[in-house]
């Protein structure tokens, strides 16, 4: 059922087109490469609903998919390109960190990691923010099918006491869109958001 409703190219336009009053809205973010548009995709059964930018550093827009009235999907731009200028990056994370604090109609943020990547410095950065402005947070450990079941299971626990330091409603799960791993555990969460 998901569509596209809208590109913006920031936060501030999203703001105009799309007003915080109406709906509830869950954002998807993560570093670029961690496997975000495959989660989408495999999240509303479609194949090419989000597609990734090929070109690193290149201008990305923040992409709106509608569920159903009023409830949104938000694919925020990946983050972490080495090439991206400094400039460029500090001006992303201030408007994320303004999208999160002032966004009433955001309920939940999805951030996903590569389990052999996880919590790197602006994941961290980015969920300090969320917790910030009361926004609950579902860390997906994506490409889980990458390890070894042992591995998986280790990395799982290990993550979640270090998800304990984030003092805040940060739930973390492991993730694999190709093998359809946690796509159940990120429905209801969804859902729960949605207020269903
Ligand atoms: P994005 O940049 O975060 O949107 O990442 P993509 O969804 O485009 O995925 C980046 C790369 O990781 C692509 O080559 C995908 O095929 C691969 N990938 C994504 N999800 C999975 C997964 O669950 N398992 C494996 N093995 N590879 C994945």
């Amino acid at each position: 059922k998901a569509h596209f409703l809208i590109s913006a190219p920031d936060i501030r336009h999203l703001d105009k087109h799309l007003p915080v009053e109406t709906g509830i809205e869950v954002a998807f973010a993560g570093r670029s490469n961690a496997g975000k548009s495959s989660a989408l995709n495999r999240l509303t059964r479609q194949n090419s609903l989000a597609r990734t930018s090929k070109t690193p550093g290149r201008t990305q827009l923040i992409n709106v998919f509608e569920v159903e009235e009023g409830k949104r999907l938000i694919d925020l731009p990946g983050y972490g390109f080495a090439k991206v200028p400094l400039e460029m990056k500090l001006k992303w994370q201030k408007s994320l960190g303004e999208y999160l604090q002032e966004r009433e109609s955001l309920k939940g943020l999805v951030v996903l990691m590569d389990i052999r990547h996880p919590f790197k410095e602006l994941d961290q950065q980015l969920i300090f923010w969320a917790i910030d402005a009361g926004i609950p947070v579902l860390a997906l450990l994506t490409k889980a099918d990458k390890l070894k079941q042992g591995a998986r299971k280790a990395t799982l626990l290990k993550m979640r006491a270090e998800a304990k330091n984030f003092e805040g409603d940060v739930q973390v799960e492991l993730f694999s869109s190709l093998k359809g791993l946690g796509v159940d555990v990120l429905e209801r969460k969804i859902a729960q958001w949605y207020g269903e």
